[in-house]
């Protein structure tokens, strides 16, 4: 064993220090990555902050996971008054203690050539520079949302839009978007310390040696070619463990890092007694609140509908459920209507060959894990990024359907149930179906030998290799 360990050791090519945003959403897709550069021989430590690592409830990952400190070590992110508030302090903090962990690691015989950061996080940069190492942004949503934020980054739509802005167009992407379609962040005045933290990913931009997105070049061909005349962009994803798409890399199932503690042989047995395509998979990601009305209409819609339903509900949500919602499903499983669940190993429940369709916030992993495994979907975008990547699923890709708000802003339970009910069952839901089909091939092409994100990874090491 020690032999083989000095091998790898002795073998690497370099040494990427990866830096995610402490959340899910950003670390999953970092995480991926890092195993596909682990896989070509670099070696990774992925730094995260001291309350996450304490915190985690699923650590099973072959990379090393190193800590820092984000100045919240005893309560984490929920104890910062405001997400500028949380970043501006993981500036002040983190920039230390992200040096002193490079310092250390300079000391274990492979020194850092790289950092791989999350633009959230853009004063990585600066201590890249101060070490004399190379740098890559690693933006975790896709390139549409990118080229909003750059777009008022560079004063070309404004903040907050005006009245008459019903239609924004974007150099870059020629379908016109809907001020409902663009992110929360754009559009909300409250949001205005917001926008201008997603508009700082681009303020060093200019500094760094590469711009990875989470994406795939045959997803959004127009937008990134046109951002790549900007940045030294390359799309690497879809990050989703390989045995789902190339299956190249050995035992890769699970994400292997993760906050919440999935319930898995509950779902998957659940599951294994549906028929095929007969499930409606429901799941708002990890951050999403919903509204109490918005919940309620939600639980009605999925008793209303003539499906069954694994939802996932955070034990943070679970106070918005109806009265007495989940003691009655479990009255009526005789004829196997519906699990409530806390958290699930989603990629392993968007595989399965019972679920017909995917509710969901639209988060980008969420997005594209239903694009690689297949699943349509109906969406409810919440915030953030979620609007646009609904319009995309909508419009661009044709592979699902969005549950439109009525003004008060609650998406009614007789709007979700045609919903489900056209993607599932209709034959105008056809198309879409057989749209989320193909998608599924492509994004397991592009992460395969020659593949588009393939080569873009491989263009990466060698480069990495040449000039660190
Ligand atoms: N996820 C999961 N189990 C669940 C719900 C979500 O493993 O029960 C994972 C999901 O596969 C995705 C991530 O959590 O990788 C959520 O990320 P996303 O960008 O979709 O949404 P966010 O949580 O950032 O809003």
């Amino acid at each position: 064993f020690h032999e083989l360990e000095k091998e790898m050791t002795t073998s690497h090519k370099a040494h990427c220090l990866i830096l995610p945003y402490p959340v899910q959403g950003h670390i999953n897709p970092m995480l991926q990555f890092s195993k596909r550069l682990q896989s070509k021989r670099v070696k990774i430590t992925i730094a995260t902050t001291k309350y996450l690592l304490k915190n985690m409830k699923e650590l099973t990952t072959s990379v090393s996971i190193e800590a820092i400190s984000d100045g919240y070590d005893d309560g984490g992110r929920d104890q910062a008054e405001s997400f500028v508030a949380y970043v501006t302090r993981f500036k002040e903090v983190g920039s230390d203690t992200l040096s002193q962990l490079i310092q250390k690691l300079a000391n274990s015989g492979c020194p850092v050539n790289c950092i791989v950061y999350d633009p959230y996080l853009n004063w990585a940069v600066e201590v890249a520079k101060k070490f004399g190492l190379v740098s890559a942004a690693f933006f975790t949503q896709n390139c549409v949302v990118d080229n909003i934020y750059y777009h008022v980054h560079k004063g070309v739509i404004k903040f907050p839009p005006t009245q008459n802005d019903k239609e924004i167009i974007i150099p870059g992407f020629s379908s016109p978007i809907d001020a409902s379609d663009v992110p929360s962040f754009v559009i909300s005045p409250e949001a205005e310390r917001i926008i201008e933290m997603m508009v700082n990913q681009f303020s060093n931009l200019d500094k760094v040696d590469w711009v990875l997105i989470n994406s795939f070049y045959e997803l959004e061909k127009e937008v990134i070619d046109w951002m790549s005349k900007i940045y030294p962009i390359k799309t690497i994803g879809p990050t989703i463990p390989s045995m789902y798409l190339d299956k190249r890399l050995h035992d890769d199932k699970e994400y292997g890092l993760s906050i919440f503690k999935p319930m898995t042989n509950e779902c998957l047995n659940w599951l294994n007694h549906q028929p095929i395509s007969s499930v409606l998979y429901v799941s708002f990601g990890s951050l999403a609140k919903l509204e109490t009305e918005q919940m309620e209409e939600l639980a009605w819609s999925l008793k209303n509908s003539n499906k069954s339903f694994l939802w996932v509900v955070r034990s943070t949500e679970e106070s918005k459920l109806p009265k007495n919602f989940i003691e009655e499903l479990k009255l009526t499983s005789g004829n196997n209507k519906g699990l409530v669940v806390s958290w699930c190993p989603q990629l392993q429940v968007l595989e399965h060959e019972s679920i017909g369709c995917f509710l969901t916030h639209c988060g980008w992993n969420s997005t594209l894990e239903a694009i690689s495994l297949g699943v349509p979907m109906v969406t409810m975008p919440q915030w953030t990024d979620q609007p646009t990547n609904a319009k995309l699923v909508k419009d661009v890709w044709e592979i699902g359907v969005r549950a439109k708000q009525d003004e008060k802003g609650i998406v009614r339970r007789e709007i979700i149930e045609e919903c489900i009910k056209l993607v599932m069952e209709e034959e105008e839901g056809k198309l879409i179906r057989e749209n989320a089909k193909k998608w599924k091939e492509m994004a397991r092409n592009v992460a395969d030998e020659g593949g588009s994100s393939d080569k873009n990874i491989e263009e990466f090491v060698s480069k990495l290799v040449t000039i660190s």
